[in-house]
């Protein structure tokens, strides 16, 4: 699949966050979300059977391999990753209509899809959650209750994997206060948005005197 080249003045900003298990990835979206109109979040869809208290179409789409796997060969997918033994994957549509909408998406996602929609979005802006300490994460993923013992193993060790990726990114944002963090966040987007490369349409129109 080609680039999708989202640098036209009325496209919104792609914005992929990623991190390890527990760094607070989610937390994050969710107070990004709450502050702001013009921002959404792609829903993903999942074979990983639901968490409780994950609803339907707000965490998750949760859809079974058969699914999934015909939305992969539909080419319905922007980018999919096989996470923890379960499939994850970004619907391509919402959010194409969503950013030629004018609107900006973040992508929640691991980094095997983060690497994937960059080289497809070379534009997008690349964001990578850490937690302030390893330990922290620890405590973190074990007070959420949620995984198995062999689940919680799993992602401490992915967790050590995934920091060394981070070169990949364009930022790093230490989740240690969560209000700092999306502070941070916030003022990586707005920065972004004033970039020359992303604004030089507009300042044609300026000199236009449009
Ligand atoms: P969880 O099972 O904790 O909800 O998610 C596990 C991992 O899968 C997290 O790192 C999350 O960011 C990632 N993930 C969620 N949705 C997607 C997706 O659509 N694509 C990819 N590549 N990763 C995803």
């Amino acid at each position: 699949m080609g680039k999708y080249i989202n640098n036209s003045k009325d496209n919104g900003l792609l914005i992929v966050i990623s991190g390890p298990s527990g760094a607070g990835k989610g937390t994050v979206c969710k107070s990004l979300l709450e502050e702001s109109n013009n921002l959404k979040l792609s829903i993903s869809v999942t074979t990983r059977k639901p968490r409780i208290g994950e609803k339907e179409g707000i965490n998750y789409y949760f859809i079974d391999h058969k699914k999934f796997n015909k939305m992969l060969n539909d080419g319905d997918l922007l980018e999919y990753a096989k996470v923890y033994d379960n499939y994850y994957g970004t619907p391509k549509e919402k959010v194409l209509k969503e950013l030629s909408l004018g609107n900006d998406v973040i992508l929640e996602i691991d980094i095997q899809g983060a690497l994937k929609v960059k080289s497809k979005f070379p534009d997008g802006v690349f964001i990578f959650i850490m937690p302030p300490s390893m330990e922290e994460l620890k405590n973190r993923i074990t007070n959420r209750g949620t995984e198995t013992e062999n689940e919680l193993s799993k992602r401490f060790k992915a967790s050590y994997e995934e920091i060394n990726y981070i070169s990949k990114y364009n930022y790093v944002v230490i989740n240690d206060k969560i209000h700092e963090a999306v502070k941070k966040v916030k003022s990586i987007i707005i920065a972004e948005k004033c970039r020359v490369d992303r604004i030089n349409s507009k300042l044609e129109d300026i000199k236009g005197g449009k």
